[in-house]
């Protein structure tokens, strides 16, 4: 895998190569977007390999999405070869699934332990509040499981909440009916404990559980440290400003910065007795994650983190034009106490943002749609170089209506699940009980789906002996005869029902069973298939589409992985992400891409549209009188302002539903935040607001004086006359008046969608 220095350089400016070569135990590279980072990071990888020696199994490189894991790793294999596949290139997630495998029976994980999504996490929770007697409307399951994960993400273990605040309490007594609590702090304290126990005896962790309890793990057990001390000699980690402190820590761990090793002397590079060398690389003005707990002080504080640290700064930007970046730097300026950073670009002043103001959220969308049309039609952009994006999901509704009626193309990120889905989800559970029998949500989610007669009370059978004898379900089931007072009827059907997941597992630990074979298996004796073929309401027919959809997933996960096995396959389905829907690197499917900000994390496209660009949309209505929350969202306004290559759009419109009531909205702040003579109007005013005569009216509004500037007269309906025309796209529809020409897929290379190296 040797490589020339001069090949793995080329292209880098000075700051990049300088940050590729730097020969030193810690190293951040922070700078803002499209400046090359998650390219740099790239290629010091290849450059430790190729140039360093190192092997691929001393590193690990950690991203933020599989799809980023992905496209790096396919990236390292076309500059150093095929090796790079034996690197670990992953999210913090899978990595952790990787060493909790591995070693996870030293803290009590079997293997073929299960990954509980949110629905099973909300179920669990449920149960739990239910036995407790706690009154879920005032405390809904989501809000306990937000604070649990809180938790979890600062490392607060459920002991020491129990310490704390429930002394008294003993988890897995279910003795819980304790419906009053002296305070929340004392209910969440306990509900925390005893899910932690019920995960415990179902073999299970969520998705926070596997960076938490990995902590755990290395934090107890030196000789599984020492081990990945050992192999590790290069930790590198993208997007550094969205970790969280449980991750934070966790990196110290992998590289045993605590330790009291120093490196042997005169040892080359990192040395086989010192902690392994850290990079990591990000930009504090996109941190975007605080609500899932990302701590923006770990990038902050890295200097004070990591000593003899060195910070290296990337000032050139390659991805956008000066206008867009005008905008994006003018937009994140405002947010107090962060660091000002210079960063200018080569690629000329280009295009004029185009901004768009309309009446309501179909009007919107259907214009968008005709800019899109016009855009493949007359200006050469395939429709794959386009992204929609949003602040929350339930705006895709109206854009995706918009493109199906123009014929547009378009693929939506996120949105429900496959997983997620009713029949995906049941078929799934069944495969979850079978790698893992004590799997209980799982166990008693198919205990009667399809319906066999096991209802509440055949339930409550298995969960009382459970409970009795602190076990699970399933060792309930197996010890069917000696529960008393079980109806001939129920036990004849439990029984039934053991036999049957006896039968499946035994077909399913056969060596020559591969994943699809077993989904055929389960789909077909556990009657789950039949019962959705033999009904008559034609939503089960998608619902039969979709189990086969889960088959052929199965089948292609065989062909993609060498030895595949059941839990294998369990494990990337649990760790699917709405960011893995997106299209392969370089691939043109001529598809326009729908996808929320916070996926479009990390990616560019030649043409953006910013859409729901109103006070209470984007910034979301949550955080208007926060100021904290306001600075994330500005800095999400920095994401979204910085995906786009060469031409930016932003859009809003005057009226939006919001839970079912039409809403007025007024335009985003954030609009007012870009310099005015950045953004080509192409229409800046709504009717109504024409009508009365500007947002003037609102001037008694404090908050929103500073759009008296929108006032009616200076512009609207000067260039696009009566409104009548609006809609129709005819009154400026020739594409004359911006642009066309000069730009389109000669000057800016062939890069769409994500990242090219
Ligand atoms: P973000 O902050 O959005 O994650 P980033 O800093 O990681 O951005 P990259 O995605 O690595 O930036 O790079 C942005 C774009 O600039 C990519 O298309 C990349 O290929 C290109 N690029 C980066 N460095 C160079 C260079 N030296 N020469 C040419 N193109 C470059
Ligand atoms: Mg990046």
């Amino acid at each position: 895998i040797r490589r020339s220095a001069d090949e793995l350089l080329a292209g880098l400016n000075e700051q990049q190569t300088e940050a590729v070569k730097y020969y030193g135990p810690a190293l951040l590279i922070a700078a803002g977007a499209g400046s090359g980072k998650t390219r740099v990071l790239t290629r010091r990888i290849a450059y430790i390999m190729g140039v360093g020696g190192v092997w691929p199994s001393q590193i690990l490189a950690i991203t933020f999405t599989n799809k980023a894991a992905a496209e790096m790793k396919q990236r390292l294999e076309t500059l150093i070869g095929p090796v790079a596949q034996r690197m670990w290139v992953s999210t913090f997630h899978s990595a952790c699934v990787r060493i909790l495998r591995r070693d996870g029976d030293r803290i009590g994980l079997k293997s073929g332990f299960s990954i509980y999504d949110t629905a099973d996490q909300q179920r669990l929770v449920k149960i739990i509040c239910t036995e407790m007697n706690i009154d879920v409307k005032r405390y809904t399951p989501r809000s306990i499981l937000a604070r649990i994960s809180d938790y979890k993400n600062n490392l607060q273990d459920w002991r020491t909440q129990l310490k704390e605040y429930a002394p008294q309490f003993k988890p897995g007594q279910r003795n819980l009916k304790m419906g009053s609590f002296g305070n929340v702090e004392e209910l969440y304290a306990c509900v925390y404990a005893e899910y932690q126990y019920r995960l415990a005896t179902a073999n299970a962790v969520d998705f926070d559980d596997l960076i938490m309890r990995t902590v755990e793990l290395l934090h107890d057990h030196p000789d599984v440290a020492a081990y990945y001390h050992h192999r590790f000699r290069y930790i590198l980690v993208d997007e550094y400003q969205d970790t969280n402190h449980a991750q934070y820590v966790l990196v110290r761990e992998l590289a045993g910065v605590d330790d009291k090793l120093t490196p042997e002397p005169g040892a080359v590079g990192a040395g086989k007795n010192g902690p392994a060398w850290i990079t990591v690389v990000g930009d504090s003005d996109q941190s975007i994650y605080a609500f899932r707990g990302a701590d923006i002080r770990n990038i902050q504080e890295f200097e004070k983190d990591f000593p003899n640290a060195k910070t290296i700064m990337l000032e050139q930007n390659y991805r956008s034009t000066q206008t867009i970046l005008d905008a994006a730097n003018k937009v994140i300026s405002l947010n107090p106490g962060r660091k000002p950073k210079k960063l200018w670009t080569a690629l000329g002043q280009g295009d004029k943002i185009i901004g768009y103001a309309a009446d309501n959220a179909q009007q919107e969308a259907s214009w968008i749609a005709t800019e899109i049309a016009r855009l493949a039609g007359e200006e050469g952009f395939s429709y794959a170089d386009i992204a929609i994006m949003y602040r929350a999901n339930a705006q895709s509704r109206s854009l995706e209506e918009a493109m199906i009626n123009a014929g547009i193309p378009y693929q939506l990120v996120g949105g429900t699940r496959f997983y997620e889905r009713r029949e995906v989800k049941d078929a799934m559970a069944y495969l979850q009980a079978l790698a893992n029998p004590d799997d209980d949500v799982n166990l008693r989610r198919i205990l009667n789906v399809p319906k066999r007669g096991l209802g509440a009370r055949a339930e409550a059978v298995l969960t009382d002996y459970a409970g009795t004898h602190q076990t699970s379900a399933w060792e309930a089931l197996t010890h069917l005869d000696a529960i008393e007072g079980v109806p001939t009827r129920t036990a004849k059907l439990l029984g039934q029902f053991r036999d049957l997941m006896i039968g499946l597992r035994e077909f399913a630990t056969n060596n020559d069973a591969k994943p699809s074979e077993i989904v055929a298996e389960v789909l077909d004796k556990s009657g789950l298939l039949a019962e959705l073929q033999q009904s008559t309401d034609p939503q089960d027919q998608t619902r039969v589409e979709n189990l086969s959809q889960l088959q052929s997933t199965a089948a292609e996960f065989e062909q993609n992985t060498p030895d595949a096995t059941l839990n294998g396959f369990l494990e990337t389905t649990a760790l699917v992400a709405d960011s893995d829907q997106l299209p392969d690197e370089g691939e043109d499917t001529g598809k326009v891409t729908l996808m929320t900000l916070h996926t479009a994390k990390g990616l560019e496209y030649p043409v953006v549209f910013l859409t729901g660009m109103e006070q209470g949309t984007f910034p979301h209505s949550r955080s208007i009188d926060n100021e904290s929350e306001l600075e994330e969202e500005r800095r999400l306004a920095y994401v979204g302002i910085t995906r786009a290559r060469q031409i930016l759009y932003v859009t809003r419109a005057a009226v939006r539903s919001q839970w079912g009531q039409a809403a007025e909205m007024m335009p985003s702040q954030f609009l007012d935040d870009i310099p005015a003579d950045l953004i080509d109007w192409k229409r800046k005013e709504t009717s109504t607001e024409k009508m009365r005569g500007g947002w003037g009216d609102f001037d008694d509004d404090d908050e929103f004086s500073g759009f008296e500037d929108f006032g009616g007269s200076s512009y609207g309906s000067k260039s696009y006359g009566s409104g009548s025309g609006w809609g129709s796209g005819s009154s400026y529809g020739s594409g004359s008046s911006y642009g066309s020409g000069s730009y389109g897929s000669k000057s800016y290379g062939s890069s769409r969608g994500s990242r090219s190296y």
